[in-house]
């Protein structure tokens, strides 16, 4: 069975909450792949001590290697959790990315409710679930 891979990025006032979040889900990350932005993939891999791929820190483009992959059909669930009460250098990137997010059908998680959700649903880990794809 494929791995399904998720991208894990969190901005800096929502890092704690994500490293929470990820713990509480280590056992169900840890068969997955992983990618993050830069800043939020260094702390998940030394704290929580999951394996994870580290793009560039998301002002500095990480968002969009992100968004890439969205693009090129290769990540199954994004977990985002964007900081809704400070400003970001990088608002432009983090629009795109939750766009692409739309457009292309995936899984985005920007709260850690939602997160919690997504990842205990018997759909989640599921060879049978695929989300459908837009024919453009
Ligand atoms: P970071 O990037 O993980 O490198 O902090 C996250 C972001 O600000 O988009």
């Amino acid at each position: 069975m494929n791995k399904l891979t998720l991208a894990l990025v969190a901005h800096d006032h929502k890092k704690p909450e994500l490293l929470a979040w990820a713990n509480q889900h280590k056992k169900i990350l840890e068969q997955c792949n992983l990618v993050a932005t830069g800043t939020t993939g260094g702390l998940v891999a030394d704290e929580i001590g999951l394996p994870v791929q580290r793009f560039k820190s998301g002002p500095l483009g990480g968002d969009q290697q992100i968004g890439a992959l969205i693009a090129e059909n290769k990540l199954d669930a994004l977990f985002f959790f964007w900081d809704p009460l400070n400003a970001a250098p990088h608002d432009p990137d983090v629009k795109a990315l939750l766009r692409l997010c739309s457009v292309w059908n995936v899984p985005v998680a920007c709260t850690p409710a939602t997160a919690d959700l997504v990842v205990t649903s018997p759909l989640f880990l599921s060879p049978e679930y695929k989300p459908v794809k837009p024919h453009f």
